[in-house]
């Protein structure tokens, strides 16, 4: 296995141990432990994009206001890619946290607290393009839940705490960030652009529905009137072309059709934009030149 890998939560402080869907596991959580919600007062839960939704919507916001109330930024790498965490009061306490009846969002919680204590590893074989999950236990001191007496499979507990949905959702950018990851130099740091689009497409739904609704983006790519009206209506269908637009982008792959002669349109605006650019330049100089010459005399 290689060092390329991505987790979700992302560095948490995780026993080395590398389990598998068919593990062991010995933990409970339930109303009446004793340490009922200590995890929610500690909260360190790292955002991907379908948590997003599932949590805009079931608190009535749009994007813009959930990531404006719920959400703070962070860099998932050396290049700045941009990562989100749910926003904590100055204690560290989740602001979902509704008092002592626990989770006010409980049925649409994000994938992080789904699957503590465990963590979501996804990793890549150096010989293969693909990437595998796998998981990691996480035991801090405050949670008594592995001290119960039940024990279980991961696969069970990923059932018990509807993961699957979650991850099949986010599968496709946890592949984009760990391509991303293993690339390393050889894709180098993003344009500032990509890294907006990124942000956008994964985050910020609403805003991203905007963009890919509008007159340009319709005039840059060759898609069916149905993906348009189905993306108009569905989050779900929105992240997906989000996801695909984004491998474009960051990777250059050809996954989203181009519309003919775009690509020299491209070229020819950025010409134009040169051509100007470099005879502002030249007069400067021309300018700068003239007014030492006349300041010599
Ligand atoms: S979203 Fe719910 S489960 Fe997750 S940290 Fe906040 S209160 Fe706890
Ligand atoms: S057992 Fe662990 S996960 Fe459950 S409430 Fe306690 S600290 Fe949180």
């Amino acid at each position: 296995m290689s060092d390329d890998k991505f987790d979700i939560p992302f560095k948490s402080p995780t026993l080395p141990a590398m389990l598998t869907a068919d593990s062991k596991i010995r933990f409970s959580c339930h109303k009446g432990i004793s340490c009922f919600n200590a995890c929610c007062r500690q909260a360190d839960v790292t955002l991907a994009p379908y948590d997003i939704v599932r949590l805009k919507d079931r608190l009535g916001m749009d994007s813009e206001a959930f990531l404006h109330k719920h959400a703070v930024p962070f860099e998932m790498d050396h290049d700045g890619v941009p990562g989100l965490k749910l926003k904590t009061d100055d204690q560290g306490a989740c602001l979902l946290l509704d008092g002592e009846n626990g989770c006010s969002v409980y049925e649409d919680r994000p994938t992080v607290c789904r699957y503590y204590p465990l963590g979501l590893l996804s990793m890549r074989q150096k010989e293969s393009a693909e990437a595998v999950e796998q998981y990691s236990l996480i035991k801090e001191d405050h949670c008594k839940g592995h001290e119960e007496d039940r024990e279980l499979t991961v696969a069970e507990y990923r059932e018990e705490q509807g993961c699957a949905e979650f991850d099949d959702l986010n599968r496709e950018w946890y592949r984009l960030i760990l391509k991303k990851k293993s690339a390393g130099p050889a894709v180098g740091r993003p344009p500032k652009t990509s890294l907006q689009l990124f942000f956008m497409a994964s985050y910020n739904t609403d805003m991203f529905r905007k963009f890919v609704l509008s007159e340009n983006f319709r005039a840059s790519y060759d898609l069916p009137e149905s993906t348009f009206e189905e993306v108009a209506q569905d989050d779900v269908a929105l992240l997906d072309l989000g996801y695909r637009l984004l491998r474009q982008a960051l990777f250059g792959e050809k996954v989203l059709p181009e519309r003919q002669g775009v690509w020299e349109k491209r070229v020819g605006e950025r010409k134009e934009i040169w051509e100007a650019r470099t005879k502002a330049e030249q007069e400067k100089w021309q300018e700068e030149q003239e007014k030492r010459m006349r300041e010599s005399t």
